[in-house]
């Protein structure tokens, strides 16, 4: 906790010029582009590609040598997820406060999207003006406050306005002098802890760990099946976080896991012919150190597949960071065991424009368009797969997938690229991308519940997924994983 008593100036605020310019850039691309292409350029950019309007001069030298430096820290909010960068009173009813990014700035500022922080000497006696400056995507979010850091209320939107694509200035008048303020609900690794700790003891649920992350933080894995049978069952892969501010796929993951744990038929049913394995937070370092895009080793972990020389399963021991090596190395082992892997989803929550919904990224495209009849096949499947989630969770609320989902990834070291190098088509490979804003049509904001709803509606599209024979296809040959 910081007291904002002892801070007596704004810190300086690096390149503001340089970052606005970065800022139009960003707008041009979301005018010239398809919607596709902006969603892709969200999500799956990369450090380099913005380097050219970085604040930093030392960020190309060091993107060259593979990571970015740790750079002293100026993040005022010193609690677990925490991130703010500069607080000032600027008078007795007003806050203004500078955003900053991971690692002690050590990103371009058009990378600064999440916020978490906590202001202890709010008067109470008449409305109070915070202004958050600095916001890195242009988009505007309705942010979410709390009374004790544990439950969150939505601000209305009468007291929260634009007043340009970088900054929120937030109006209300509160009834307690202290108050916690994110960008959306935080969802911490001690959050995550305690959830899975009220789990734990459900029949056919089992918390093991794969090992520690660099910050020495352990690791969990939830297996959740049916303690019978599993010879004859199909596993499914899923993980989550590895970009830390991205909260909405925790609450994703507890609808999922809830439902998978009920009493209901279908999860009953799912429970008997499924293995699920899932990795509810990659990124924990970054989760903790309130990052929004990497590790505290400045490393975006999403593009970090680096393939060994000698096997195309294993990881490069050197340029691979560790977390990466940990989920590797289940995946392995979860194919080592016999169970045949045929789904592997990666939950994101997405930036993107509060209009959009949730949207899925798939591959290659049909055989008329190019593709190889394996690659079409893969396509195929993740097109019927996301049109599955789409009737469990609402026509209207997932987005239409793109006729043609390219080849880019092949070359971007995802997770995604590693199933498709190592098993083509049998595994079903998909990042999947929550969202923040307005609920479908329905023009309301997402709540955590339309979060839990899409995980129930996730678990209901693996179960159709199944049924359909889409998984197996015809035969359960064995997985070559040597
Ligand atoms: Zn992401």
């Amino acid at each position: 906790m910081f007291k904002l008593r002892l801070i007596q100036r704004l810190q300086r605020i690096h390149g503001g010029t340089i970052a606005a310019a970065g800022m139009a850039l960003c707008v041009g691309a979301f005018a010239t582009s398809i919607v596709w292409v902006g969603l892709i350029y969200l999500e799956e950019r990369r450090a380099a590609d913005l380097l050219s309007i970085s604040p930093l001069g030392q960020l190309e030298a060091l993107a060259h040598a593979g990571q970015f430096a740790a750079l002293k820290s100026r993040n005022m909010a010193s609690f677990e997820g925490g991130n703010i960068g500069a607080v000032v009173k600027t008078s007795p009813y007003s806050y203004k406060l500078q955003m900053r990014s991971d690692n002690d700035d050590a990103l371009p500022h058009s990378w600064r999207q999440w916020y978490y922080f906590c202001l202890d000497d709010l008067p109470t006696d008449a409305p109070v003006t915070v202004t958050v400056e600095g916001l890195g995507i242009p988009n505007y979010f309705l942010p979410f406050y709390s009374l004790d850091n544990v439950d969150w209320i939505q601000f209305p939107e009468s007291g929260v306005k634009q007043l340009n694509p970088q900054t929120v200035q937030i109006t209300l008048q509160f009834k307690q002098s202290k108050i916690w303020f994110a960008r959306y609900i935080p969802y911490t690794y001690s959050r995550l802890m305690r959830y899975l700790d009220g789990v734990k003891d459900k029949p056919d649920v089992k918390i093991s760990y794969l090992g520690r992350s660099p910050g020495g933080r352990r690791m969990p894995l939830v297996t959740i099946t049916e303690d019978q049978g599993i010879r004859t069952k199909e596993r499914v892969i899923i993980h989550a976080r590895t970009h830390p501010g991205e909260v909405g796929a925790s609450l994703v993951l507890e609808g999922l896991i809830n439902f998978l744990l009920s009493d209901s038929e279908s999860a009953r049913s799912l429970r008997s012919r499924v293995i699920f394995s899932i990795i509810p937070m990659v990124n924990i370092d970054g989760v903790i150190a309130g990052n929004n895009r990497t590790n505290t080793a400045g490393i975006n972990l999403e593009g970090q597949w680096i393939q060994a020389a000698t096997s195309s399963l294993k990881l490069d021991a050197h340029k691979t960071p560790g977390e990466i090596k940990l989920l590797n190395k289940a995946f392995r082992d979860m194919l080592a065991s016999g169970v045949p892997v045929t789904v592997a989803l990666n939950l994101h929550t997405s930036a993107g424009q509060p209009s959009d919904n949730v949207f899925a990224f798939p591959h290659f495209g049909p055989v008329g368009r190019g593709y190889s009849p394996r690659e079409a096949q893969l396509y195929d499947k993740q097109i019927k797969f996301i049109n599955l989630l789409a009737e469990a969770y609402g026509q209207d609320r997932i987005m239409a997938p793109p006729a043609d989902g390219g080849r880019y990834f092949l070359a971007r070291r995802l997770p995604e690229s590693w199933w498709w190098l190592n098993f083509q088509d049998r595994v079903m490979a998909l990042t999947l991308e929550s969202t923040y804003g307005l609920a479908g049509k329905s023009g309301r904001w997402v709540k955590p519940r339309d979060l839990r709803a899409l995980g129930e509606a996730l678990a209901l599209a693996i179960g159709s997924y199944h049924e359909s024979a889409l998984a197996l296809g015809r035969t359960r040959r064995p997985m070559i994983v040597q």
